[in-house]
């Protein structure tokens, strides 16, 4: 069984995913990682994902949902957290025929945060220029402004965090991936979560909805 998590970069999917796989022993499935995976493991669909991805050029939808079939296998009674898919309206329409009689989708999370609430949290990241540690200026700010508690490197704000870049992100994402909610709401699957406030409050809320469409 297939739970989808949705939710705009910045919204905390990542660390519920996590979450899920730790308390509640779902596999984490996320499409990003199984494909740097199988590009490293050298698989048939990681060598040609390889050669596209070394040409710079977007993994394209099939080649995706093939090392998507193969990380999800054939256990009808696992329950799965996907992550970072379906991105798309057409994603959401092939992982359906593909997977439906093994895994079928049972629950659309939708991680909703408001808009200027992301772009807080993401204008806010600054990241170690020499160990690659990550903090945040208000949510979690180093003992001293501007230096890694970690290495006593530099923090750097990454070139596409300023406010103006993110806004533009969101917009792509909101794009593309409404549809895919929608698609969900007509089949009776969507359910939205509030991903604003506390960790443990959003995992509560998420893991309640996750309960209710296992039953
Ligand atoms: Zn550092």
């Amino acid at each position: 069984m297939i739970i989808v998590l949705m939710g705009a970069p910045g919204a905390g999917k990542g660390t519920q995913a996590d979450l899920l796989s730790e308390r509640a022993g779902y596999r984490k499935i996320s499409t990003g990682d199984a494909l740097r995976k199988h590009v490293k493991l050298g698989t048939q669909v990681g060598k040609q994902a390889g050669e596209i991805m070394a040409r710079g050029e977007l993994v394209p939808d099939n080649v995706l949902l093939q090392v998507l079939k193969e990380e999800l296998g054939s256990n009808p009674k696992e329950i799965v957290i996907l992550d970072g898919y379906p991105r798309n309206l057409a994603q959401a329409e092939t992982l359906k025929e593909v997977v439906e009689g093994v895994h079928p989708v049972v629950c659309c999370a939708h991680l909703d945060v408001r808009r200027d609430d992301i772009i807080a949290r993401l204008s806010g990241r600054r990241t170690c220029s020499g160990c690659g540690a990550s903090f945040h200026v208000s949510a979690n700010p180093p003992k001293k402004q501007g230096v890694c508690d970690k290495c006593g490197s530099n923090l750097i704000q990454r070139p596409d965090d300023d406010a103006k870049s993110i806004a533009v992100r969101l917009d792509v994402y909101d794009k593309a991936t409404e549809p895919v909610l929608d698609y969900y709401r007509k089949r009776n699957l969507y359910n939205r979560v509030n991903g604003g406030g506390q960790t443990d409050q959003i995992f509560g809320d998420l893991k309640g909805v996750i309960n209710s469409c296992l039953k």
